[in-house]
């Protein structure tokens, strides 16, 4: 199938999509790693007129600790993510689980934030930032709001943020004393 015509602008900076965003609300649509977003548009059930694609926006791709925090950038990959050698040490759940996301072409594309902003509840990323409280950060121009994970999914395909705002950040708390982390997946057979 062929998507339906749409406009699509690539945005240098965070302020600049989101002014594109409040501009055309219903319109637009954000593109990150684009593997749920196109396989739903070649199928028409998203038909946006513009996508905004924040994939080259640098600073929203990264891995940081701060304020007790582990901090991740809504483009962040799923690849990026797997293959922190920091992660593996003070939070092995989320590079594990992202290991057994697709293959390695979707984990090379394909982002933490946008899994989260999609919803699907088959997805591996919900079950991991619900399992360990994570506060997700959406931003748009009237400002920031910082979204607790238990409110975020509101159902299938559905999620707290409001037309115009952007997720910007995954915050997950450093877990402390002796822990440990497990993911588990019933992989599909094909
Ligand atoms: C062959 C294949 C196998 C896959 N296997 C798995 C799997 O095993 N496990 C799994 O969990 N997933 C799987 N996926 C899905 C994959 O992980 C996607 O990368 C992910 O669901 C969506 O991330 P994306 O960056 O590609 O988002 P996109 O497709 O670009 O966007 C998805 C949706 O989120 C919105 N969005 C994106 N980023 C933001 C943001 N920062 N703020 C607000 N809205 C945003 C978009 O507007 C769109 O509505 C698979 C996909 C494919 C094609």
């Amino acid at each position: 199938m062929i998507p339906a015509q749409f406009d699509y602008i690539v945005p240098q900076t965070l302020a600049e999509a989101l002014a594109v965003l409040a501009d055309r609300p219903d319109e637009a649509k954000v593109l990150a790693g684009g593997h749920s977003l196109i396989p739903a548009m070649k199928l028409r059930l998203a038909q946006p007129q513009i996508l905004i694609d924040i994939a080259r926006i640098k600073d929203l791709s990264y891995i940081r600790e701060e304020a007790g925090q582990i901090r991740i950038g809504a483009t962040t990959t799923h690849y990026q993510i797997e293959s922190s050698d920091r992660l593996k040490t003070i939070c092995p759940l989320l590079p594990e689980a992202a290991s057994y996301i697709g293959d390695v072409q979707v984990r090379n594309k394909g982002t933490i934030g946008g899994s989260l902003a999609h919803a699907d509840p088959a997805a591996d990323w919900p079950a991991v930032i619900l399992a360990l409280g994570a506060d997700l950060v959406a931003t748009s121009k009237k400002g920031e709001r910082v979204i607790k994970s238990d409110d975020f999914f509101v159902e299938m395909m559905t999620t707290a943020l409001e037309p115009g705002e952007i997720l910007r950040e995954i915050r997950i708390t450093l877990p402390k004393g002796r822990l440990g982390q497990s993911y588990r997946k019933v992989l599909q057979p094909a």
